[in-house]
């Protein structure tokens, strides 16, 4: 039987409209959790995301439709949840990605970058987590990357904006330590740090290594650069430690990054 203990509780999974927001979307979801949906698409992914979080078990699901570049939809959007439902449960996913040489990276990109893999991140962490310390019980996940603790070549925004999300967290673990109790579950911040996820966001770096070969072939390239495990994750994967995390029993894991990277960090 499935242990619903997120019954109860308000989740928001920004960017779980695709790849690994969605798998955390629906692991939250069968944990009992009402879930609230973030992120771009047509009506038909969109209502594609709802059904699968729904299906999943969720308690409740709706969609929020705030563009994470923007700080002023991003505040009218958590004033939406808080009404909705507070929010117990926050997990900051969204995140793009452009891989080219620094000095080629378009200046526009860098701004994209930054403002949803890093800012768009503060920005929801200011608004939640007074409440969630007022409450006594909150979870902050940030999904930031193996590139928040290693650099590759091409990626400058992508691995500066996932540094900065681990030590944002950091600094919002310590100034939360405290809140709530044992019992209550307190208030925790922590990352995860995925390697090769089996997601869209990939796609174009498997074409570029397919060399006339098929999709697989690029995936066997990709993986054979960085990851020792030669294996892929999956959404659902991540979707399980977002939920431990979640427990109440994890009250005193904070200010922490798992890597979930096949060993690409060990080496
Ligand atoms: P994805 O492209 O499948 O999903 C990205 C999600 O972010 C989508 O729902 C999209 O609509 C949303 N999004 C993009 N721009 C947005 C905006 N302006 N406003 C609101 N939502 C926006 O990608 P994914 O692979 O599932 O990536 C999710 C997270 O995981 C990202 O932060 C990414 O950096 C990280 N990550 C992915 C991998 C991987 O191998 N796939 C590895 C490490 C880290």
């Amino acid at each position: 039987m499935t242990d619903t203990f997120l019954s109860g509780r308000t989740a928001l999974v920004t960017g779980s409209t695709s790849g690994i927001g969605l798998g955390i979307a629906q692991a939250l979801a069968a944990a009992g959790a009402r879930v609230a949906i973030n992120g771009l698409g047509d009506q038909a992914q969109v209502d594609a995301a709802l059904a699968a979080v729904r299906d999943a078990g969720a308690a409740d699901v709706r969609h929020f439709n705030a563009d994470l570049r923007d700080p002023a939809a991003i505040e009218t959007m958590m004033a939406e949840i808080d009404a909705w439902s507070p929010l117990d449960v926050l997990v900051n996913n969204a995140g793009i990605q452009h891989a080219v040489p620094l000095a080629e990276m378009p200046v526009g990109k860098w701004d994209d970058i930054i403002a949803i893999n890093l800012s768009a991140t503060f920005h929801t962490m200011r608004l939640a987590m007074p409440g969630m310390a007022a409450r006594g019980f909150g979870r902050v996940i940030n999904v930031a990357s193996v590139h928040g603790l290693v650099g590759s070549v091409n990626k400058a925004p992508y691995v500066a904006s996932k540094h900065g999300v681990l030590g944002l967290g950091k600094v919002a673990a310590l100034e939360y330590a405290a809140a709530g109790s044992r019992d209550s579950g307190g208030v925790t911040v922590n990352a995860i740090c995925p390697g090769w996820v089996e997601t869209p966001l990939i796609e174009p770096q498997i074409e570029a290594r397919r060399d006339g070969g098929s999709r697989d072939d690029g995936v066997r390239a990709l993986l054979a650069e960085k990851q020792p495990s030669l294996r892929m994750t999956l959404p659902a994967e991540i979707g399980a430690l977002a939920t431990w995390l979640c427990r109440r029993e994890a009250h005193n894991v904070t200010g922490a990054a798992f890597p979930v990277d096949g060993g690409w960090s060990a080496q």
